[in-house]
């Protein structure tokens, strides 16, 4: 049982980790950051911080020894990091759960061996697999990284016509995966919660719009079904039980309209809190980033109720610029993620809107 006054450990400097550490702060944990790099937004608003690589094994173990309990705010965590962290610490979530997850294939195979939706899908090793898996599942497909891959990098559309090597070439003839592409009308996504014995929370079902593949707009409710969102809900629950998760996660899916029916098909997995439950922060009774904390270190979840509708826009690169503009806007929460520089497609910071309910 971690009690308040004992250190949170979080891997990973960036503004999950930064918000993480806020949430942590509140209820009275101290925080200790680890990240590779100097200046990570993270290190601000943490109690200590220290500044080395995921495979120094000497600094991990000190980290280790110095703090409670260790969570993390990024999935490409390296297995072997992981392991010895988790030999001198609890690490929540687990190890399987970043295994999992931080390679399509592994992620992709999971969740259809629970009997859950994805789309079609093939393994790339190699120009022979890549023939092999355009014939079974056609064009137009999108042939996807199995590692490293996020905002639409480490992916290649392949359309009616296209050389499919063209498209293994762009990706550096890495490691991947054939997707069949998902003609979807909109994407949503599942935050929720589960904790150690098993109790598990959700937030609403949000509806997310990208821009150039990265996020710029989440939307609660999502405009979906009560049954479809019951649904996604219970994939979400299928999932992190699946995986004995213990903190925040999120199921990114897609949802394909079809005269008279709605279908989820699950795309990706986040071990993590998540861009897409950031308008829990203001908008609903208890931020994703609480959550996170309460699960980790073995508290009573707290109430997922949203407060109105709500919509959050993402602050990218120059979009930051207008801090002034959104500090004005009556009712408009600003979070900003102390980054000295803006660069394009950069995620800077972000505004939450939360309205009365619509009748
Ligand atoms: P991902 O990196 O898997 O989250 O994919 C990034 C984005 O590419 C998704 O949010 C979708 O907009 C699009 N995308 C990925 N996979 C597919 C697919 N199989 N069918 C249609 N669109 C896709």
């Amino acid at each position: 049982m971690i009690r308040p006054g004992s250190t949170l450990g979080i891997l990973g400097g960036g503004q999950l980790g930064r918000m993480i550490a806020i949430a942590a702060a509140q209820l009275g944990l101290r925080v200790h950051v680890y990240a590779p790099e100097d200046n990570s937004p993270a290190f601000e608003v943490a109690a200590e911080h220290t500044v080395a690589a995921y495979d120094d094994e000497a600094a991990l173990v000190r980290f280790a020894k110095a703090v409670d309990v260790i969570t993390y705010e990024f999935e490409n965590v390296p297995g072997a990091t992981a392991a010895t962290l988790s030999a001198h610490a609890t690490l929540a979530p687990n190890a399987r759960a970043l295994a999992i997850t931080q390679d399509r294939f592994e992620e992709k195979s999971f969740i259809a061996d629970l009997g859950i939706p994805v789309a079609p899908f093939g393994l790339v090793s190699s120009p022979s697999e890549l023939q092999d898996a355009v014939a079974a599942i056609g064009v137009p497909s999108v042939l996807k990284t199995r590692r490293f891959g996020y905002d639409g990098k480490g992916q290649a559309m392949i359309r009616p016509g296209d050389d499919p090597a063209a498209a293994w070439d762009a990706l550096g003839r890495a490691p991947a995966i054939l997707e069949g592409f998902v003609p979807f009308e909109r994407e949503v996504s599942v935050v929720a919660a589960r904790t150690r014995d098993g109790a598990f929370a959700a937030y609403d079902l949000c509806a997310n719009e990208h821009r150039d593949h990265i996020l710029a707009l989440t939307r609660v409710p999502a405009g979906v079904s009560a049954e479809t969102e019951a649904q996604a809900i219970l994939i979400g629950r299928q999932i992190a039980d699946a995986l004995d998760y213990v903190g925040v996660l999120a199921v990114e899916m897609f949802l394909v309209r079809e005269p008279g029916s709605e279908r989820l098909v699950v795309n990706e997995i986040a071990p993590r809190v998540h861009n897409s439950g950031h308008w829990t922060l203001g908008g609903a009774r208890t931020s994703q980033f609480e959550q996170h904390v309460r699960a980790v270190c073995g508290w009573p979840l707290g109430a997922t109720e949203r407060l109105g509708r709500v919509e959050m826009e993402n602050l990218i690169g120059n979009d930051a610029d207008r801090w002034e503009a959104f500090l004005a806007e009556p009712g408009a929460q600003l979070h900003l993620y102390g980054k000295a520089q803006a660069r394009p497609g950069r995620k800077m910071g972000h505004v939450t809107r939360v309205f009365p309910e619509e009748a």
